[in-house]
Parts: structure tokens; C-alpha cells; sequence
């Protein structure tokens, strides 16, 4: 049932285009055979979570651009349906940065009642903020949207469309649109961005803002956890920049934030392509030099690997903390099956109770652990460390951090 084993070869595939850019070749530098293409989709027995449906990822990095993207993605494989689980509301550390951002967005654009598009909002959590911060109406378009998880009071002003972006929402008026993790999991980029701005033709000059994991930051430290098969397509800022300034967007901010996790990029319409010009722009070179010495990582899958044993061969209790994306892919590329690792918690109760896409093992609930009483817990984002070692000591447990 395992998937295959990862490869740090590269070569040149000229076959594949950037879909950033339009570029060729693409230069392939790591491959993965066989990893579950929903790690974000409920399993409900360990049947299904072994024989969930699996497909190959190959990256391949654009020289022009600066684009990574996954080009064995199949898109016909996905179901984002209310079925996918993708929250991460329920962690107080990713909340209180989305409670921070959404005032930001709305002190900066003067978001007050006013009409804010969200293409990609998940269960609806930050556009609710939006809207109850600012008085604001929301059009929400999301596929794996469900209706029940949102109580706000906020949420007669709010419009729910469950289906994806496309042309036929051009019609839609905003004053302020916002795209949060949602980019990562198309494959056509430069199509969205341009139908976007297609709709954003002949009206005033709406801001636009972005959010994407870095990939700079995953590729320089071997996060091999950050790859996943959801995320076919990956930015770094600079590569994210030229994709808005191709398709006439004028570029006004661009950051990483979360601990480096993501780029933050705030763009409104313009009459043309654009040129660069803000210093996180120039990073073509630190990009290939990242793409070049990627192949260090396959030491720290080993170093793992090698961890995980060590651990079972003493007769400790090791589990995963955080069963998202994050968890699966590491469990994948390590080839952990439930001997190595027996449990992964999460906060998240629609998670508690199902199991690990590709390598089986149950997802129970921080309650679950005294019984168990782990010994090393690794945590999957080491940005929720604190909060995860306060939920433990909550617990009566003490058992070593080990953060990935
Ligand atoms: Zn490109």
C-alpha cells in the first residue's frame, strides 16, 4: 500500500509548459510515486484511508518565472466537497493571525460597508471576519463551502456560491476581492489570475489580495512536509509578482508572513503588464539555487526515517501531531505506516475519529493522549509548538517536542 520512494534527479522535461508563464522546458528535481491525492478528505475507516485513491508528484521548476508546479497533477482526481476538510480554524495561532490580518485589510482599504469577494473561502471563517469587522456584505466561492458552519450574525449579509471561480462570475461586484491558500491548488494559474482580471476590466481599481505558501522557504529548508498532492502549483514572492504584472495588475505590497510560511501579495488592476519593483521581487537566483541544492532533503527523509526507528526500537510512543496536509505528506515520504507511528492527534473534532489518507493510522482527539500517554510528539508546524506543549501540560503530559 505504501507509495514510492522520493527521487531528487533532475532533468529537463520539455514536454511540460509553465503555467505561470508559458515557459519551457520545465526542470523536473523531485519525484514521489503514489501519494493520496486528498489529504485534506475525510476517511472513515482504515480500508479507505490505505486504499485511497493515489497519483504521482513530479516538480518542475520554470528558469523564466521562477514557477514550481507539480506536472503529473491531474485535476479530474479532486473533490472538494463539503467532505474536505481543510480548516485550520480551529487552532488559536492561526486565528488570532487571521483576526489580525482581517483588521489590517480592512484599516487599509477602508473596508466598511462595503462588498468583499473571496474566491476560495473554504468553510467561510475569514470572510465572516471581513464582514464582521467592517460591516461589510461577502460573496463567498467556495465548492466545499457548508452552509451549517456558519453562525455569525454577519452571515445575512454574506452570499455563499458553492462551485468554483470561473468566467461566469465576471458579473460579480466587489470592492475588494481576496484569494486565501487557494491559488496552490490550481493548475492553470495564469488562466485564473487572467479571468480576474478579465472581470476586473472597465470598473474602478479594486485591490486584490493574495495568499500563498512561499515556496523560497519550503525549498531552502527541505520542508519535504510542505509537499503535497492538493498543492499542484507553488510561488515564491518574486514568482507570484511576475504572474500579477503579467496579467496587468500593478503589484503594491508583497511580504512573507506566519513565520515565513506565506506570501502575502496586494495587487490592483492596471492598464498592462507591469514591471518589477519591490526588492522581494528579485529572486529568480535565490530560486534556482534553492531548485539546485534540493536534493540535500533526501538525507533528512533518511534522518527521519531513522528517527522514527530508533524511537519504535527503544519502545517509545511517538505520534504525529496535526493531521493536515502537513502530517500526510510526512507519514507518505517517510514511508511511516502504523508500526513507526500509531496515532495522530488533532484539534479539529471533524478530523477525530477518521484516519491517516495513504498510511492508515486513527486520528484521535489531545483527550485520547493520557491513555496512550505518548512519549515524543512530533509537531507537524512548529509555529503552534507553545500552544501544542500548553494543551499537553493541560493534560498532565510531558512528553519530548520533537517539531518538524
Ligand atoms: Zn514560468
Amino acid at each position: 500500500m505504501d507509495g514510492g520512494r522520493p527521487s531528487f534527479v533532475q532533468r529537463r522535461d520539455p514536454a511540460a509548459a509553465c503555467q505561470s508563464c508559458g515557459g519551457r522546458p520545465m526542470l523536473t528535481f523531485f519525484t514521489l510515486p503514489g501519494i493520496p491525492v486528498h489529504s485534506c478528505l475525510l476517511m472513515a475507516s482504515r480500508e479507505e484511508a490505505l486504499g485511497c485513491r493515489r497519483g504521482d508528484l513530479r516538480l518542475a521548476f520554470c528558469r523564466a518565472c521562477g514557477f514550481v508546479a507539480n506536472t503529473a497533477f491531474d485535476p479530474s482526481v479532486h473533490e472538494y466537497s463539503a467532505r474536505y476538510e481543510e480548516t485550520q480554524g480551529f487552532s488559536p495561532t492561526f486565528n488570532a493571525f487571521a483576526r489580525d490580518l482581517a483588521a489590517r485589510l480592512v484599516a487599509a482599504h477602508d473596508l466598511r460597508g462595503r462588498t468583499v469577494l473571496e474566491i476560495g473561502c473554504g468553510k467561510g471563517e475569514f470572510l465572516v471576519l471581513l464582514c464582521e469587522l467592517g460591516g461589510n456584505a461577502g460573496i463567498g466561492i467556495d465548492p466545499s463551502y457548508v452552509p451549517a458552519r456558519t453562525t455569525s450574525p454577519a452571515a445575512d449579509r454574506i452570499r455563499f456560491l458553492r462551485e468554483f471561480y470561473s468566467a461566469a462570475h465576471t458579473d460579480l461586484r466587489a470592492d475588494f476581492v481576496c484569494c486565501r491558500h487557494t491559488l496552490e491548488h490550481i493548475g492553470a494559474v495564469a488562466a485564473l489570475v487572467g479571468t480576474l482580471r478579465a472581470a476586473l476590466a472597465g470598473g474602478p481599481p479594486v485591490p486584490v489580495f493574495f495568499e500563498v505558501p512561499d515556496v523560497l522557504r519550503v525549498l531552502r529548508e527541505g520542508a519535504f512536509w510542505d509537499l503535497y498532492y492538493e498543492h499542484c502549483s507553488y510561488f515564491s514572492p518574486g514568482s507570484l509578482a511576475r504572474l500579477f504584472r503579467a496579467a496587468g495588475f500593478e503589484v503594491q505590497e508583497l511580504a512573507v508572513a506566519f513565520a515565513g510560511q506565506y506570501v502575502l501579495l496586494t495587487a490592483r488592476p492596471a492598464d498592462g503588464p507591469t514591471r518589477p519593483r519591490l526588492p522581494l521581487e528579485d529572486d529568480l537566483g535565490a530560486l534556482a539555487e534553492a531548485v539546485d541544492a534540493f536534493g540535500r532533503v533526501g538525507a533528512a527523509v533518511a534522518r527521519w526515517r531513522t528517527t522514527l526507528d530508533d524511537l519504535r526500537a527503544r519502545g517509545r510512543r511517538p505520534i504525529v501531531w496535526g493531521s493536515g496536509s502537513k502530517g500526510v505528506a510526512f507519514l507518505t515520504t517517510l514511508g511511516a505506516a502504523e508500526g513507526l507511528v500509531e496515532y495522530v492527534v488533532d484539534i479539529n473534532p471533524y478530523k477525530q475519529g477518521q484516519f491517516m489518507p495513504g498510511t492508515g493510522q486513527p486520528i484521535v482527539a489531545p483527550e485520547f493522549l493520557p491513555r496512550y500517554r505518548p512519549t515524543d510528539v512530533l509537531v507537524m508546524n512548529p509555529t503552534y509548538t507553545e500552544e501544542i506543549r500548553q494543551q499537553l501540560g493541560g493534560l498532565g503530559l510531558a512528553p519530548d517536542l520533537l517539531p518538524v
